[in-house]
């Protein structure tokens, strides 16, 4: 097992990560790319396609529409946007139509959007193409003057583009590529109404390509009505996608749940983490934890302004913080390279949030470790997790705050103040029900060694 635990003045070392990269069969030129684009890749370190790549690039090729069944870190961004790099090469040569774009990939979030750019960028750099993102929560004026000049690919949140074909600083009528990512969000409730009034607006003749990593029953006859005679592909369902990544939970309880971080914190193999907790002041709280303990930290959560947010994923991705803490705003979507751990300082309420954040480890073929903290009061989120990924998480037990009476909850206790009016002890022994942190009886393995060691140190 890729595990170990060494007490070093008085804290653990914890789990060790492997990094291998996967490889997969056909070679990016059998797919017969245009040669800028060849080159992008290559410069990108990618030698293979993806098998989701594999399967979607050919029928792209051929103008068909796509229906992509795929995680984000399956390469699927990759999937949608080498075909119409291409196809925009082979076809373009004039500039592109004014106040308009020829490409329109829709994203439900900014960090979504804002990635999916970066992507395009890195794949057209040797193109000369004109490419631009467009999202809320930022000033429309500079994108104003982007698009009114026109571009070849524009990424947009659904808001932002409304807000600008409103103002008529932009219309649809030049779009030949439509993409919906992460569909099944954007077909939902909230968003539907406003995709339903962008897709009219598009030409009738276009090409479209939609990517999800599920496709919920309640949004498939939209996303039909959206594709003409689509090519269905589709990888590894969610399920066996996270079968890449080391999982172990740790029972602890509540109270100790930041020592032992620290602890983890001391193993030299978690080089860049991503550790998410259910609130915002929760994840204030943890990333001051480890500031005061010395690692280098960053935090994002929704009251974060979007400059924040953005500065603080690019510190992460570029290694100069060590760690990352978030909500789960940072579940879905974001793609940072080399997350060696995800860690879940709580277990999130819904079981796909699961499933969403340890996907930010293990992407394209590396091999993640995810570490999830359950107390007590988690043990019923922990039953619905590993029901939903038919799978049960292994326990690593080997640390000096293992709760034995968490591990053996049968999953009743319910967290104070949700549903159930906090009396939720379920038949536990008194005193354990509520978050209390009084010892005794809830600490069968009080971490002896390590008060012994640190109190050794102090003195
Ligand atoms: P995505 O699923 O689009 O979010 O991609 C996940 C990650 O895989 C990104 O970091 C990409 O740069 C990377 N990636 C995409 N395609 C390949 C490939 N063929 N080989 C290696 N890495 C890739």
């Amino acid at each position: 097992m890729n595990r170990q635990l060494a007490c070093d003045a008085g804290e653990p070392e914890a789990i060790v990560l492997h990094n291998k990269k996967k490889k997969y069969m056909t070679k990016f030129t059998d797919l017969n790319l245009a040669q800028p684009i060849l080159r992008a890749i290559e410069e990108e370190g990618y030698d293979s396609p993806t098998p989701i790549q594999e399967r979607a690039i050919p029928p792209m090729l051929d103008g068909r529409d796509i229906m992509g069944i795929a995680q984000t870190g399956t390469g699927k961004t990759a999937a949608f946007s080498l075909p119409i790099l291409h196809l925009l090469a082979k076809t373009g040569g004039d500039s592109p139509p004014k106040r308009s774009t020829r490409t329109l990939i829709l994203a439900p979030t900014r960090e979504l959007a804002g990635q999916i750019y970066t992507c395009i960028k890195t794949y057209s750099k040797h193109m000369g193409l004109r490419s631009a993102v467009v999202y809320g929560g930022v000033s429309i004026r500079g994108q104003i003057s982007t698009v009114s000049r026109g571009v070849d690919v524009l990424v947009a949140t659904p808001g932002r583009l409304l807000d600008l074909i409103n103002q008529k600083c932009m219309h649809l009528n030049g779009v030949e590529f439509f993409v919906l990512d992460e569909a099944d969000r954007m077909l939902d409730m909230g968003f539907s109404p406003d995709v339903k009034r962008i897709a009219a607006m598009v030409p009738k003749q276009h090409q479209t390509a939609m990517f999800s990593a599920t496709m919920a029953k309640t949004v498939q006859g939209l996303a039909e009505s959206l594709l003409n005679d689509p090519v269905r592909v589709e990888v590894a369902p969610v399920a066996t996608t996270i079968e890449k990544v080391d999982q172990r939970i740790l029972f602890v309880q509540k109270s100790d749940k930041r020592a032992l971080l620290g602890g983890l914190m001391k193993d030299k193999n978690i080089e860049r983490a991503l550790i998410f907790t259910r609130t915002k002041h929760g994840a204030d709280r943890v990333a001051r934890h480890l500031v005061q303990k010395g690692v280098t930290t960053g935090v994002i959560h929704g009251n974060k302004s979007q400059n924040a947010r953005e500065r603080t994923i690019k510190e992460f991705g570029s290694g100069r913080v060590r760690v990352m803490v978030a909500t789960d705003i940072a579940a879905r979507g974001i793609d940072i390279d080399g997350v060696t751990h995800v860690i879940n300082f709580d277990l999130p309420n819904e079981p796909d949030s699961y499933v969403h954040r340890i996907g930010r480890t293990g992407r394209a073929g590396a091999v993640g470790t995810a570490i999830s903290f359950c107390d007590v009061e988690e043990k019923a989120y922990l039953i619905d997790i590993e029901k939903n990924i038919r799978q049960s998480v292994p326990v690593f037990d080997d640390h000096p705050f293992h709760c034995e009476i968490a591990a053996n909850d049968p999953g009743t206790t319910k967290k104070k103040g949700r549903g159930g009016g906090g009396n939720g002890n379920g038949g536990r022994p008194s005193g354990n029900g509520g978050g209390g942190n009084k010892g005794g009886a809830n600490r069968p393995r009080k971490p002896q060694q390590w008060k012994r060691k640190n109190s050794r140190k102090a003195a």
